[in-house]
């Protein structure tokens, strides 16, 4: 087992929580960031405890840069090291274009794009220091192909897969990797709300005639953390079912 530390954010349900729980498998020890619901952090936070490693949750919008410094700083003293970020935190504000409101637009890039951009700034720090680090940033396929409905989340997803790239570059001499996971339609709470008329143009989609599951996304991350995937940096991996090709 190795004593490495993860904080992943968003990690109370979905898909941050299927992270959270596979990373806990591999023996690392959790910090599981949470905004709203502090009873679901819990609950992930017990669940990786069953697997034997600590775990211990923190409240933080990471859409505001100050909180997240302070979460980091306290993470940082719990557990002694950060040697895996994953940026899992995300929003959606669908509508159209031409009827999406400002603040919609601005929400959905301040929690998915800068609050990516917010956790890497005050981590890599700490990774720099420790000369080690993986970054693992939840981009979409929507950031690469587009969705009618999704200016704002797409724009957001997109800037993602810049930000992994300026950033791998970046922090590669100090040992630090940064890669980006570009999911699909997977099943969580975010994709249930999709009326069965979206759900069944998505299926018509995918190559492999199912949404994916919260662990094919936790699988790939679980490898990107580790030192089996030492040279890679900067690329962002579509897990989509092959939906887009
Ligand atoms: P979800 O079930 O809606 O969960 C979203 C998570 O983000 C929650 O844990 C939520 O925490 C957290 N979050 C929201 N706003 C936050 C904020 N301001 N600060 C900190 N945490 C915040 O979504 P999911 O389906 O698991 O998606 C997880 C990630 O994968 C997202 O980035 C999403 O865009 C991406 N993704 C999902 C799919 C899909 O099909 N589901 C496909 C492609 C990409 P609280 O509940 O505590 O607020």
């Amino acid at each position: 087992m190795n004593a490495k530390t993860a904080l992943v954010t968003g990690a109370g349900r979905g898909i941050g929580r299927g992270i959270a729980l596979a990373l806990a498998k591999e023996g690392y020890q959790l910090a599981i960031n949470y905004n709203g619901s502090e009873e679901a952090a819990k609950e992930t936070a017990a669940l990786c405890e069953q697997q034997g490693v600590k775990a211990r949750i923190y409240r933080c919008n990471v859409a505001d840069h100050a909180a997240v410094e302070a979460m980091i700083q306290e993470v940082w003293k719990e557990f002694g090291s950060i040697d895996v970020l994953v940026n899992n935190s995300g929003i959606t504000r669908d509508g159209l274009l031409l009827r999406m409101k400002e603040e919609d637009f601005d929400q959905v890039i301040d929690v998915n794009l800068k609050g990516t951009y917010n956790c890497i700034r005050h981590v890599a720090r700490i990774m720099m220091k420790q000369r080690h680090g993986s970054i693992i940033n939840m981009s979409s396929v929507v950031g690469i192909a587009g969705n009618i409905g999704q200016v704002n989340y797409a724009a957001s997803k997109a800037g993602i897969i810049g930000l992994t790239k300026a950033s791998a570059k970046e922090l590669a001499s100090r040992g630090i990797r940064v890669n980006a996971i570009a999911p699909g339609f997977v099943e969580t709470e975010m994709t249930d709300a999709l009326s069965e008329e979206a759900r069944a143009a998505a299926m018509g989609l995918i190559a492999l005639k199912r949404f994916a599951s919260v662990e094919d996304i936790a699988n790939l991350a679980v490898f990107l953390a580790s030192e089996k995937s030492s040279y890679i940096t900067g690329q962002t991996i579509q897990v989509d079912g092959g939906m887009a090709m």
